[in-house]
């Protein structure tokens, strides 16, 4: 497995696998990796199959971080990360510095950023204003250092995945953007490098996430005609009460594909959440 830190030698080896005709699937992430993460990366493996090559980037991007976030305290930990890669069978992780990703960004003098402008306006949008000008600017660089056939993107951020679809398909960034499921702790807490902010009896409390969805899924399932939006949204609220130090930002019921949020909710209508556990924001989200 190779270790790239620089730019040029990731889109030398890129230009080099493009070249032969093998096929690349890529996985972005912020490191620290769980089995949430390592399930993108076996997918992109079922993609491109064994002569195809799977890149993985470990990188904390600070452009999509607003300045009180976590940005300093988010956890790292790169050599278990490459540990955790190289038995995935990951052919190469690229792991590069702010300066080599923002070159002169500190003394003014990088000025490009990529703007979604409408799917990203709601839900972590509205609550995280500068966040997706980051996530889609840093992984349209990413595309260009990693030229990849695909890449593999969690729907624990169905929004993010939703965005990045509609970035490639507007810049016709030339690859494909695949889907994979949300991997869950088994109480169905959604995995989360964040999860390691939940200590004592933070973590237990977690689960008002999914369990709001689980709610008002049966809600949904057992009801003969749509249920208002309204009335799911005071039924969430109770859940996420039940747990001390939870505190609901927002829950929204939304069509899939537009991101469009729907009055009255049915089968097949999407439901995300994000909560503060303590100091920690969780989010999650599923199909009803
Ligand atoms: P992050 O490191 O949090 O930026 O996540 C990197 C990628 O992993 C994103 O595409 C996430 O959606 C995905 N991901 C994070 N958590 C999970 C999970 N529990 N299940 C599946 N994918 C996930």
């Amino acid at each position: 497995m190779q270790v790239i830190r620089s730019i040029s030698a990731m889109q030398a080896l890129a230009r080099r696998w493009q070249r032969r005709g093998t096929r690349v699937g890529f996985v972005p992430t912020m490191g620290y990796l769980h089995d949430g993460h390592l399930s993108l990366a076996r997918e992109a493996r079922k993609r491109v199959g064994k002569a195809g090559k799977v890149v993985v980037s470990i990188y904390v991007n600070p452009t999509q971080f607003a300045p009180t976030e976590d940005l300093s305290r988010y956890p790292r930990d790169l050599k278990r990360d490459l540990a955790l890669c190289r038995k995935e069978g990951v052919d190469a992780v690229f792991v590069p510095s702010d300066a080599e990703m923002y070159p002169g960004k500190m003394e003014g003098n990088y000025s490009t950023y990529i703007v979604e402008e409408t799917l990203a306006q709601r839900m972590e949008g509205a609550s995280r204003p500068t966040h997706f000008r980051g996530v889609t600017t840093v992984v349209a660089k990413l595309f260009n250092i990693v030229l990849p056939n695909l890449a593999v993107f969690g729907a624990k951020d169905w929004q993010q995945a939703a965005i990045i679809k509609r970035m490639v398909a507007d810049l016709n960034f030339p690859l494909m953007i695949v889907v994979a499921p949300t991997v869950r702790e088994t109480d169905g807490v959604a995995m989360s490098s964040r999860n390691k902010y939940l200590i004592g009896n933070l973590r237990p409390q977690a689960i008002v996430l999914s369990r709001s969805i689980a709610v008002a899924r049966k809600t949904v399932a057992a009801a003969t005609k749509p249920v208002s939006a309204t009335k799911l949204k005071a039924a969430v609220a109770k859940i996420v009460a039940t747990a001390p130090d939870a505190r609901l930002d927002y829950v929204d019921f939304f069509d899939p594909e537009t991101l469009l949020p729907q009055k009255q909710v049915k089968r097949g209508t999407h439901m995300a959440l994000a909560v503060f556990v303590g100091k920690t924001r969780l989010i999650d989200n599923g199909r009803l």
